[in-house]
């Protein structure tokens, strides 16, 4: 399985990195071809307007987007996160808009610029979030599943294969998440 992580911009190495260590083969993807040759994608933190913008110029926007919609499954961290939803409040930016949710962009003010928090699973347990100029999920269309919630609000969420985080699981050493996500995609890649 070759997990595709876009790799413009943010902090896409440790991305790559925790894609290796679970075993999975991951490559910098920067072009349509690389696109078209991953079994699923990772799309990074960083900034969601330059990566979207980069997307744009590259040509990768209409591919990622179709990829997507044809059953691709994707994670998106932070910026990704903001790139996958339809809704991003108060912004017209350039999305792949694949989720059903509303997001709002550095929703947690200059006080708590970055942060980290112990973040309650579904599944049960916690897991420690790294949360860096991070959005809020403010609205979470039908069918998408909460995996992941701080103080009530959702943080990780999950529709069939399209996964949002607005923390940075690939900066911290656990890798339940990155498991969870890769193990999803095998079954989708070999069509278990
Ligand atoms: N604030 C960034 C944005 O709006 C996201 C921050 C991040 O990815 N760590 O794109």
């Amino acid at each position: 399985m070759r997990i595709g992580v876009l790799a413009f911009q943010g902090d896409f190495a440790r991305h790559i990195n925790a894609v290796t260590g679970h075993g999975a083969e991951a490559v910098a993807v920067r072009t349509p071809e690389g696109v078209e040759r991953s079994d699923a994608m990772i799309i990074p933190g960083g900034e969601s307007t330059t990566i979207g913008m980069l997307c744009e110029r590259f040509g990768l926007l209409e591919v990622i987007r179709d990829r997507i919609a044809g059953g691709m499954p994707v994670f998106g961290t932070c910026a990704g996160a903001i790139l996958l939803a339809r809704e991003i409040v108060e912004s017209d930016q350039v999305r792949f808009g694949s989720l059903d949710i509303g997001i709002r962009r550095n929703a947690y003010g200059r006080q708590r610029e970055s942060f980290e928090a112990d973040i309650e699973l579904a599944s049960g347990g916690t897991f420690r979030g790294v949360f860096i100029r991070a959005p809020k999920i403010e609205r979470v269309g039908t069918g998408i599943s909460v995996l992941g919630s701080l103080d009530g609000n959702p943080v990780l969420i999950a529709r069939d294969g399209i996964w949002a985080a607005t923390f940075h699981p690939e900066l911290t050493a656990d890798r339940r998440i990155h498991a969870e996500f890769l193990e999803y995609a095998a079954t989708v890649a070999t069509g278990v």
